[in-house]
């Protein structure tokens, strides 16, 4: 259920809303706007009495139901589009955030190279796997706590902040302490454990939709991290498997209108994963910007073609910084700025 609270009612007249959602049996998930305070109410109403009695406290306006399966990262508990504030760098705001960097951090030298370049470009956040999913137990896999040292080592260097994945619950607060977002990987999407592992950080939260993931288990999977204490969530589309081949996967670019119109939660596009290949990551990043997309993240390397994971897509520092010169009219379309 949804309680939604008049304008500017008193604390005293809130906390006794809340006193009464709780001893009706149900967890309080409290999210204050402006004007007005909602409450979401978790709690299984076939095991409790109904909230929907609350429609008659008069410091409350109405009572909702919520009829989706996921609740808080719904639209309907939270108006507004989240701002999810990464060092200063809002995410969901009017202004749009550039997450850019190798796919594998490889070495200071490369890491160091690419992290001056796309903060010079414009990029805000620096990407980096210092713990790899790769598919085959054969191919490297990500050099573990030496790459998350140095993220934080390019991140004082350059103001960037980071961003890198969480791979397994025993790293969660390894890998929390290095970073500003956790992210979880497509492979990872429905690992609830580690959904669960990684909300506890209280590190905002990127997680990829799986690869073959349908919308409503993504919303779902990011109520996990909601309903763990962390409202810092956001979604990234990175392509799914179609029986398509021409590119690695196919970039399901619908999923921007469509988490706008259920969650609150910011949508980060991933061309890099997406395409596969790096001709086509620059057309698909213009085409995410302009469809109101609150973030993108690309993989850029000093040297592709000598990359240690994924060379085919990632751009190349003068790639990456012609993209950044093209996007502004993108992005004015969608009513956003760099
Ligand atoms: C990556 O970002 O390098 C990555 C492995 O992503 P995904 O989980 O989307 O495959
Ligand atoms: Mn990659």
């Amino acid at each position: 259920m949804i309680v939604v609270l008049k304008p500017n009612i008193s604390k005293k007249d809130e906390a006794a809303v809340i006193k009464e959602i709780k001893k009706l049996g149900y967890k309080p998930h409290i999210m204050r706007g402006v004007e007005r305070t909602v409450i979401g109410a978790i709690g299984d109403e076939l095991k409790h009495a109904t909230l929907e009695v609350l429609g008659s406290w008069p410091q409350i306006e109405k009572v909702m139901p919520v009829q989706k399966r996921y609740k808080l990262v719904s639209r309907e508990v939270h108006k507004a589009t989240s701002h999810i504030n990464v060092r200063g760098n809002i995410i969901g705001g009017k202004k749009f955030q550039v997450m850019a960097g190798p796919c594998s951090v490889e070495s200071e030298k490369q890491l160091m190279t690419t992290a001056h370049a796309v903060a010079k470009a414009g990029a805000t956040i620096l990407r980096g796997g210092a713990f790899k999913p790769r598919t085959s137990p054969y191919e490297f896999q990500g050099l573990g706590e030496k790459g998350l040292k140095l993220l934080a080592k390019a991140r004082k260097e350059t103001g960037l902040a980071v961003i890198t994945e969480l791979l397994s619950e025993q790293h969660a607060e390894m890998v929390g302490e290095y970073t500003d977002i956790i992210q979880i990987g497509a492979r990872n999407a429905q690992n609830f454990q580690l959904l669960i592992a990684a909300a506890k950080t209280g590190k905002p939260v990127m997680l990829k939709r799986g690869l073959s993931m349908r919308i409503e288990e993504w919303l779902l999977a990011g109520e996990y991290v909601l309903s763990n204490n962390n409202p810092n969530l956001m979604f990234c589309e990175r392509g799914i498997r179609t029986f398509e081949t021409y590119t690695r996967n196919t970039l399901d670019l619908s999923t921007i209108p469509i988490i706008k119109k259920e969650s609150h939660c910011p949508i980060v596009i991933d061309p890099s994963q997406g395409a596969g290949r790096s001709d086509l990551v620059v057309a698909m990043c213009k085409g995410a910007a302009a469809m109101g997309a609150d973030a993108l993240i690309i993989e850029v390397h000093p040297n592709p073609a000598e990359a240690w994971s994924d060379g085919a897509q990632q751009l190349t520092l003068e790639g990456f910084k012609k993209f950044m010169e093209e996007l502004p009219p993108y992005l004015a379309a969608a009513g956003r700025e760099l």
